[in-house]
């Protein structure tokens, strides 16, 4: 083990020792292909059986065949849009929002770019959807409206239930897609209950300590949408491609273990994060935590720091052996700020400022200390080199003071 603090768990996740175990055998083993006809096959065709059972269980009691196998959630949501847009022609209106993970939000514009209409549902400075936009964009035209459980840079929470009632109120033929990746294990899903107007779910194991390279995607059944990848039989013909059955077994047994240890696992990362907030917001000036006064996940904190850079705390913390996330991994790389926090109209002095950390069931105590006692320091070097910071005064400069409640940069 090395000494590095993982804070990232947005990001992905390692695999749970447990979920290793499981599906190890089905590389070296057991490494038939499901779909031949010899006898050694049948042990790898009935695992993918069981556990599509088991994930189809821990949503709610969906329906096996209810659930595909994918790739990651990349595939699962892109499968969810261009799938209901191949089997439905006749429509091309679709509603998302503007902080969707860019597997929505970037099939979105491209969308546009095609000559689809997508209207882009607004949210306040907290995250939280425009309600009354929200239903003014539904038509009886809509194809599909998709709208994520939780955001993967603020862990805003999407009032999902409620959404997908009111858009079969509004119009029962509109097919409702969630990306559930940063939810699932995380917040209660039930496929058969709160979550009953839910058409399409995607999500990926490697948010949750399976590995990189498995999702899936819940199709109710009766949903029109056709297979993304053609060329093989496999997932009922609804996914060509031969199955990644040991990464399949290992999926559905994260799940298990999610669902399994929540409650006690859940209670001991919001105290964690919550103590990490608190501290922060206490000892340094100028900073504020992104998606404050929504419902969040309990494993993620987002703190805008005014004046300073992003890349530079995390380039410190990384001395440090702290790893974090600037925004979605995605995003990262590239200068211009996240279009999660200008979406939010998050001030201009902190847009580039903002650090996402992100705590998982592996995180300890001692490493939110070790945060809490190098963090203050990082934030006050990096000021004392900004052009905007007084360093006399630790303070910032009259002329930046309005900075504060502007949204674009100042001429
Ligand atoms: N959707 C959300 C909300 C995410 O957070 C991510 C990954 O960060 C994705 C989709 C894409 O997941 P994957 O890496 O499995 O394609």
């Amino acid at each position: 083990m090395t000494d590095t603090i993982y804070l990232d768990n947005n990001a992905t996740t390692c695999v749970a020792p447990e979920v290793f175990e499981a599906l190890t055998p089905f590389l070296i083993d057991e490494y038939y292909n499901p779909s031949s006809l010899y006898d050694p096959a049948h042990g790898p065709a009935e695992a993918i059986t069981a556990s599509r059972k088991q994930v189809a269980r821990l949503l709610g009691k969906a329906r096996p065949d209810e659930i595909l196998f994918t790739s990651c959630a990349t595939e699962s949501n892109n499968t969810a849009v261009f799938g209901t847009i191949a089997a439905n022609p006749d429509r091309r209106h679709i509603v998302t929002t503007g902080v969707e993970h860019p597997a929505i939000f970037s099939v979105g514009e491209d969308l546009q770019r095609r000559g689809f209409e997508v209207s882009f549902v607004p949210v306040d400075t907290d995250g939280q959807i425009d309600r009354v936009e929200f239903v003014r964009a539904l038509r009886s035209d809509t194809l599909l409206v998709s709208i994520m459980h939780a955001n993967n840079e603020t862990g805003v929470i999407y009032p999902v239930e409620e959404l997908s009632r009111i858009t079969k109120e509004t119009e029962p033929s509109i097919i409702f897609h969630t990306d559930a990746t940063q939810t699932v294990g995380k917040l209660p899903i039930d496929l058969r209950g709160s979550f009953k107007n839910v058409d399409l779910l995607s999500f990926s194991g490697h948010k949750l300590h399976a590995p990189k390279g498995i999702g899936a995607l819940f199709i109710r059944r009766g949903t029109r949408c056709r297979p993304f990848l053609l060329g093989g039989h496999q997932e009922g013909g609804r996914r060509a491609g031969t199955e990644n059955v040991a990464f399949i077994v290992g999926l559905a047994k994260a799940l298990e273990l999610a669902m399994e240890n929540h409650d006690e696992d859940e209670a001991r990362i919001q105290a964690m994060r919550d103590r990490l907030e608190s501290e922060l917001v206490e000892r340094i000036p100028y900073l504020e935590v992104n998606g404050k006064n929504a419902p969040r996940l309990s494993n993620t904190l987002n703190v805008a720091c005014h004046f300073i850079e992003g890349e530079g705390i995390l380039f410190q913390l990384s001395a440090e052996g702290i790893c974090a996330s600037s925004g979605s991994a995605c995003t990262s790389g590239s200068l211009e700020p996240s279009h999660v926090l200008r979406a939010m109209h998050i001030p201009f002095s902190a847009i580039h400022g903002s650090v996402r950390f992100s705590l998982s069931r592996y995180t300890t105590d001692e490493e939110i200390d070790k945060v809490i006692e190098v963090f203050p320091g990082i934030v006050n070097n990096l000021r004392r080199l900004s052009p905007y910071w007084d360093v006399k005064k630790n303070e910032p400069r009259p002329e930046a003071m309005e900075m504060l409640t502007q949204t674009e940069r100042p001429q």
